[in-house]
């Protein structure tokens, strides 16, 4: 019985050893990448792959490039942070001691039950279901909060659940929500699994030591893992007692340390140990700490894959911890052995020993061991810089220096022989004869490693080549036919078993400087130049026609790179190692690994590549190997991804989900770009333009876009993201925007302006019009005034023309042209006609005595007087000054006596009055003479004769009328 039971516990010892591996290539995300406090204390990822950062002052988002914080300003009043979680509803949550935190938009809103916060300790888990609740404990309740109506609607489920079949445990801290809906949690020292509405308790009977149960995990294979505070069990499956997992050795002692369980990628069981992250291997635990390189300060707080499965730790005091190529690139230093981080060479032999040799010796790692040892027993005296590792077709261990030293390993003594000294051996090689070539900077030399007396000679049949001499051989290879080629800096020698050929190397009639070969599954050849890049050599045709026929291989990651060496793979990949990385194609694609893949260094030595038995790849470097355990992981396809993180504006914020329309502005537009990638971070680069604006990408590395005053329009936004290093581009995506224009561009405003002109023009019109008009009336007006006035003076000078200016009457040219009428018609008619000239009396006396004026008046008042008198046929006209003409048609002396009478006594019967007092009295002398049509006269003879009377009158005492006879 107690056999049986030391037995038992024999199967069932568990022991830790340090980690396998290695050096882990680790980055530290601190200050100086903007997360500015270094206590992590919980981390998630969320749905668009943004990486949250909680620590004991903000949460911080991380982008990949950049961490923004979130604190008061965004709604958490205590920055604190305990628990972060994003739920199957994508959001995030966040809880601390001042509550439950719910994010929406860029801002924290927090949920309260019943008008009271739900605070939440640190380490705390969430859980959520599809159905949209989520599940937390706050102040020893178990909760499920459902949002579903836009409310929070919260209920708890334990401890105050009536229908319990066994008293509710007192405290509740731990939590782990099972797919069926079951609850683990941590109730006071034990486990309660909550489950059918039952409670069921698992304590010490059960093989749950008394502990704090924080934290829970089922793994892949059905077990249920718990960690306590100082213990870590499991369940299997179908077992109803738990199994203590406990790593021995007190490493989980601290009290206080926020505890989780967790798997890696590969489903592997992770906790965080006091100073440590451990990590469990089938039968046993590893502990990775500050001997693999891992720092861990206050602790390993919180772990988080991000969805480029990289892995991420949280650290209580160095921030944030990434584990560089977790599960796939492992790093061998001196701190586990080497004698020399400088490594040259690796070959590993047939028990399966690794042999590597490094600037400082050889050293070698057994099978199962996790340290080299150095093999440099008895080598003291020499320069060991152990450039070649071989072994031989029977299976023996050679190693070469750079000091020319030729050694053979004796297996069974585990040391070193010294068998030849040379001049400085660069690199050897076994050939399928057994024998092994050396490549020296003194030309070639070959042995056969299986004679029993080793002996080092110069290779017969190479006299006759034209090979200059003293040149340096510095790599080889071994085609699948057979062949041998060797490199020189400009020459290739190719050896089949009997004959030499020499090439001489020429790309484009210029030496390309061969750097490295390697010899391809079809008999052709790589060469790495310096000046050519990388040439494939169709070796095969050169036996042909004796020509090397060269072809560039287009490579966009080796690019202004160094090939220091070259190697195909048994998958026909081709290896590449060079001053900055390694790249690898894989006949598809090209990519390069660096340091953030978890490269270990990136500087490369001259004989890079090791492929293992296992088809891993050995990788030396002047900092150490790396061994890649999967290659074929090198090429799994990671999504790229890329969005707007942010849109800004004149102060002013946008979201980018949906297109974007916004009012003018002469304030330049900002676009943020991010790409949520966590790897070759330094490769990448952002691409974008504005269609609409401009027709060519942009590139830059620097994800921040400015246009400044867009005219208005519309623009589509279309971007995404290359990386260069994997030779990989995202998806283009993209983002309508719409630039209105201002309110002085609008369509409204022209046709308001449009009509407000048009209203112009046609007031203006009118106006133009209504003046015309205007001008024109008045002109019209003017015109008719004018023509009017025109009338009348014409009238008035018609009248002028032929009337008397004072008196009216005619004047005497007018009355000269009627006599001269009225004599033809006289005599035409045969009708008599009367002459009467007449002149006023002792004028000159009136106006002597009275005035001119009145002079004036007289003669006016005679005329009126006269043609008052006269008949309607006949004319009184002013002959000159005081004298007068009378025509009267018609009448003889005879028939006209009375009228002359009349006309007489017309002029002196009244007294003309000459002012309002005064009248006078006038008289008038008359001369007659009568036209006789059988007797005619001319006017001037009428007048004369008529004068000539009136002369008579005035001789006889005037006032009277004399008659020609
Ligand atoms: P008689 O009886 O002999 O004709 O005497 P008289 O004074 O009339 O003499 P006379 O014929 O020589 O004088 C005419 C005067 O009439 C001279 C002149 O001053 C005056 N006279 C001529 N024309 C006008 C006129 O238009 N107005 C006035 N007020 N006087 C005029
Ligand atoms: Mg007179
Ligand atoms: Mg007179």
């Amino acid at each position: 019985m107690v056999v049986l039971k030391l037995m038992f516990v024999l199967t069932l010892a568990i022991w830790v050893v340090p980690a396998r591996s290695q050096q882990i290539p680790l980055r530290y995300y601190t200050q100086l990448d903007g997360l500015s406090n270094l206590s992590v204390t919980a981390m998630a990822s969320d749905a668009d792959g943004y990486m949250w950062v909680g620590t004991e002052n903000g949460l911080f988002r991380c982008n990949g490039a950049e961490f923004r914080r979130y604190a008061q300003e965004q709604g958490l009043p205590d920055p604190f942070i305990a628990a972060l979680y994003v739920d199957e509803q994508r959001r995030l949550w966040v809880g601390n001691n001042e509550g439950l935190f719910l994010k929406q938009g860029e801002r924290f809103v927090p949920i309260l039950h019943n008008g009271k916060k739900l605070p939440i300790t640190p380490g705390q888990k969430f859980y959520s279901s599809p159905d949209g609740s989520l599940y937390f404990i706050s102040q020893q309740h178990l909760y499920a909060l459902n949002m579903a109506s836009g409310q929070p609607q919260l209920q708890v489920i334990l401890p105050n659940q009536q229908n319990l079949a066994q008293a509710t445990p007192d405290t509740l801290y731990g939590l782990y929500r099972e797919k069926n809906g079951d609850f683990w949690l941590g109730c006071g020292s034990s486990i309660c699994q909550y489950s059918g509405n039952q409670i069921h308790v698992w304590d010490a009977a059960q093989g749950v030591p008394g502990d704090q149960w924080l934290s829970f995990h089922r793994d892949n294979s059905g077990q249920l893992w718990a960690r306590g505070e100082q213990h870590i069990v499991v369940l299997q499956a179908s077992e109803k007692h738990f199994t203590d997992r406990t790593p021995p050795g007190d490493i989980l002692h601290k009290k206080g340390l926020v505890t989780w369980i967790s798997a890696d990628a590969e489903g592997r069981i992770l906790s965080n140990a006091d100073q440590s992250l451990i990590r469990w291997n089938k039968d046993h635990w590893e502990n990775f700490d500050r001997k693999n390189g891992l720092k861990i300060a206050g602790g390993l707080t919180a772990l988080l894959y991000d969805k480029d499965g990289g892995m991420w730790l949280g650290s209580r005091g160095l921030g944030l911890i990434k584990w560089l190529g977790s599960g796939n690139w492992e790093s061998w230093t001196m701190a586990q052995g080497m004698p020399d981080d400088v490594a040259l060479s690796m070959v590993r032999d047939k028990d399966g020993v690794l042999h590597i040799g490094t600037r400082s010796g050889p050293a070698q790692l057994r099978p199962g061991q996790r340290q080299f040892s150095s093999m440099n027993d008895g080598l003291e005296k020499l320069d060991h810089q152990w450039s070649g590792m071989v072994v031989d077709n029977s299976g023996v261990v050679w190693g070469s220096t750079y000091s020319g030293q030729l050694m053979r390993f004796d297996a069974k003594a585990q040391v070193y022989q010294q068998m030849a000294s040379l001049p400085q051996i660069f690199r050897m090689l076994p050939d399928r004869q057994g024998n092994i070539w050396l490549a020296t900077i003194e030309g070639l030399f070959v042995f056969d490693a299986n004679a029993s007396k080793i002996n080092v000679v110069r290779p017969a049949g190479l006299d006759g080549l034209q090979i200059p001499k003293g040149v340096n051989f510095r790599d080889l290879c071994l085609s699948p036919n057979g062949n041998i080629w060797f490199m020189a800096r400009d020459h290739l020698l190719r050896f089949d078993g009997k004959n030499w050929a020499t090439f001489e190397v020429r790309y484009n009639g210029q030496s390309p400087y061969m750097s490295a070969i390697s010899c391809t599954a079809e008999n052709d050849l790589w060469l790495g130049t310096r000046h050519a890049g990388l040439l494939r050599a169709s070796a095969s045709a050169s036996i042909s026609n004796g020509v090397l026929q060269l072809r560039q291989q287009e490579s966009p990651v080796l690019k202004n790179k160094i090939i220091f060496s070259l190697l195909e793979d048994s998958r026909g990949w081709l290896w590449a190692g060079t001053d900055a990385g390694i790249a690898v194609w894989n006949k598809k694609q090209w990519r390069l690994f660096n340091q953030s893949n978890g490269f270990v260094w990136n500087e490369t030595n001259g004989h890079s590549f090791y492929e293992d038995n296992d088809a891993a790849m050995w990788v030396a470097t002047s900092n150490g190997i790396s061994h890649i355990l999967k290659p074929e992981n090198l090429f799994k396809e990671h999504q790229l991804n890329t969005l707007i993180e942010s849109i800004h504006r004149d102060g002013n914020s946008y979201a980018s989900d949906k297109p974007l329309a916004l009012a003018w502005s002469p304030q330049p537009l900002e676009l943020v770009l991010a790409s949520l990638n966590f790897r070759n971070r330094s490769a990448l680069e952002f691409h974008y333009r504005l269609s609409g604006l401009e027709e060519n990408w942009s590139s830059s590395t620097t994800p921040k876009v400015r246009y400044t005053a867009l005219e208005p329009g519309s623009y589509r936004f279309e971007y995404f993201v290359s990386n260069a290093d994997a030779q990989q581009t995202s998806a283009v995506k993209s983002l309508d925007l719409i630039i209105q224009p201002p309110w002085w561009r609008t369509i409204w405003f022209y046709l308001l302006l449009a009509t407000a002109l048009l209203m112009l023009v046609f007031t203006l019109h009118r106006y133009r019009l209504r003046k015309l008009t205007e001008l024109q009336a008045r002109t019209e007006a003017i015109v008719r005034e004018r023509t009017r006035e025109l009338e009348i003076s014409r009238e008035e000078l018609k009248v002028r023309a032929l009337r008397d200016g004072l008196t009216s009457a005619w004047n005497r040219s007018a009355m000269m042209e009627m006599l001269d009428m009225e004599i033809g018609k006289a005599q035409r008619q045969q009708t008599p006609l009367l002459l009467a000239l007449l002149d006023l009396d002792h004028f000159k006396r009136i106006n002597d005595t009275y005035g001119h004026p009145a002079g004036d008046a007289v003669l006016v008042e005679v005329v009126r007087r006269l043609n008052a008198t006269v008949r309607q046929s006949d004319a009184v006209g002013r002959y000159g000054g005081e004298e007068f003409l009378i025509i009267i048609p018609g009448l003889d002396v005879a028939h006209g006596k009375g009228l002359i009478e009349r006309l007489l006594k017309s002029v002196r019967e009244k007294e003309i009055s000459i002012s309002e007092h005064q009248s006078i009295a006038v008289t008038s002398s008359f001369g007659v003479i009568a036209f006789d049509p059988q007797n005619p006269m001319t006017a001037a003879e009428l007048i004369s004769h008529a004068d000539q009377a009136l002369y008579r009158s005035k001789q006889q005492g005037r006032n009277r009328v004399e008659y020609v006879e």
